[in-house]
């Protein structure tokens, strides 16, 4: 039929041809980074006292965005001095004054949450639609969600009450960098403790501007200060006498180093660590559902996702159709200028992150695995990875094993439910995992036997202030979110 005739090769463009060109369509909104950012201690931006400074690049274009300070020990305990003082008044402070200030910070957020996502894409390289769409408002929603428990603290648990710690130290990766500083600092405030918190040394921006908000929110000086700087400025924040307690999300190398530290010093301490997660794929699955998950489970951040589906659980039946559907899905994802809205996969975070993904990649390769990988085309400038699939994957691979934290999925195959649960534990972390079946009872069955924080069921990469996140294994512990979150930063009395 004629009609067939005019669909088919469009059909066939759009599935698996670069036929259809995008204009340009950047955000335009500006993003008010400043050239240079001091510390922010007790309540107003110092210099540091180490003289000392680095630079902030876009992983976008390498463009220098700022000079950000470089604190060392000295100033790390200015703000552990501030915070010390702060917290006599701010844990007396009502529950219903907290919860003022903390509506005020996610207010002031969502009122400025335009400007927060270019920063944030620029800094740190991800999309602009999920720096808009989901870091900026789901870091408004931590603030909203703790706001309203700061008053409801004797609810928690009822018959206990829930006291402070005192001084909270908190370090905090690159991947979700205001969303992770959002995730800490709001129930540590919501139950009266103080804080000082370091951002990573590559996305340091956008908790700078945060310390904007905490003025005009009229949040009192010393309450949260935010020292800058590498991993040896963490370790000061992590071995201050100060700190009740630690709070930590990044490596698990650099968490076994912490809680080796912490032994023995009565400190509290959470572990927010990596992970491997299982995507599990059962044959009777809705199959182009389970394909939008795994892409989303992979490709969402550039992979830079501690809970990220990079290992793909097929039942063999279907294994060759998911490959099939996957390797066109491939094609039409778009990687290249995060600050473009079309674009779905942005910039690796640094160079050095991209070359641990090439190295990664590169074994695969050479350990027999099947490398497929998108067509399109990537910047010259700027650091950019394709998205990458590896199929006659087996467990003993390198890319099986190790946390790659790009956008690289490995693809395994099961017979059996059993087989799959066992697959899926066979591995150092325990963060997440999905499963995808139209069985409820499976669904059940294998949430229970999977050793995983979080598992997500007929979807992935779904969250929500009201429920918990954290580890088991080597992905760390502690929760964040939820009432247990709330309980992590307080003593019961
Ligand atoms: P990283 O451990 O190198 O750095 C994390 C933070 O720790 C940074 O701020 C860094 O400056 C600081 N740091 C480095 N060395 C330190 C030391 N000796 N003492 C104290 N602080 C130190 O990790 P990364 O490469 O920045 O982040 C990626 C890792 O984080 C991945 O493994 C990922 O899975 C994990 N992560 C976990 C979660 C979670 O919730 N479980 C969330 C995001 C990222």
């Amino acid at each position: 039929m004629p009609a067939k005739k005019i669909i088919r090769p469009a059909a066939r463009e759009l599935l698996f041809g670069n036929l259809w060109e995008y204009d340009p369509a950047p955000e335009s909104a500006p993003a008010f980074i400043e050239p240079r950012y001091g510390l922010f201690i007790n309540g107003k931006f110092v210099p540091p006292k180490t003289k000392k400074t680095f630079d902030s690049i876009s992983p976008r274009d390498e463009a220098k965005l700022s000079e950000i300070a470089l604190a060392g020990p000295a100033d790390v305990d200015a703000a552990y001095q501030a915070a010390a003082a702060a917290f006599p008044a701010w844990s007396k402070l009502p529950g219903t004054e907290r919860a003022k200030y903390l509506f005020r910070i996610a207010r002031l957020l969502q009122d400025r949450a335009r400007e927060f996502a270019v920063a944030e894409t620029l800094d740190g390289g991800k999309p602009i639609k999920e720096s808009r769409d989901f870091d900026v408002p789901m870091a408004a929603a931590h603030f909203f969600y703790h706001a309203g428990w700061a008053d409801k603290l004797g609810y928690v648990t009822p018959g206990r009450t829930l006291e402070p710690l005192g001084v909270i130290g908190q370090v905090i990766p690159w991947n979700f960098p205001l969303l992770m500083l959002a995730w800490k600092i709001a129930p540590a405030l919501a139950t009266g403790n103080t804080v000082v918190i370091k951002p990573a040394e590559t996305t340091s921006i956008t908790a700078l501007k945060f310390a904007s908000i905490l003025q005009d929110a009229g949040l009192p000086p010393g309450v949260v200060n935010i020292v800058t700087g590498a991993g040896e400025t963490g370790a000061a924040v992590v071995n201050h006498p100060l700190a009740a307690k630690i709070a930590f999300t990044g490596s698990t190398q650099v968490g076994k180093a912490i809680q080796r530290a912490l032994a023995g010093t009565g400190k509290r301490l959470a572990l927010e660590l990596g992970g491997k997660a299982a995507n599990i794929v059962f044959e009777d699955a809705p199959l182009d559902q389970a394909v939008e998950g795994i892409i989303n489970g992979i490709f969402f951040n550039q992979g830079h996702v501690c809970c990220a589906g990079s290992r793909l659980l097929v039942q063999e039946s279907i294994a060759e159709k998911i490959l099939t559907k996957l390797k066109t899905r491939l094609k039409s994802l778009r990687t290249g200028d995060p600050l473009d809205k079309n674009t779905d996969v942005g910039a690796i975070n640094s160079k050095a992150q991209l070359a641990r993904i090439t190295e990664l990649v590169e074994s695969g390769v050479a350990e027999g695995a099947e490398i497929h990988q998108s067509s399109c085309p990537l910047p010259e400038k700027g650091f950019y990875f394709p998205p990458t699939l590896f199929s006659n994957v087996s467990q003993s691979h390198r890319i099986a094993r190790e946390e790659i934290f790009g956008p690289v999925l490995s693809i395994l195959t099961f017979r059996t439910p059993e087989e799959a649960v066992e697959k899926a534990n066979n591995t150092h972390y325990g963060l997440s995992a999905g499963v995808w079946t139209d069985k409820g009872s499976r669904i059940l069955k294998m949430s229970a036997e999977l050793k995983a924080g979080v598992v997500w069921a007929n979807s992935f990469n779904k969250f929500d202030p009201t429920s918990p996140f954290g580890g088991f294994k080597e992905s760390g512990f502690g929760r964040e979110g939820g009432k247990q979150g709330l309980l992590d930063y307080a003593r019961l009395e």
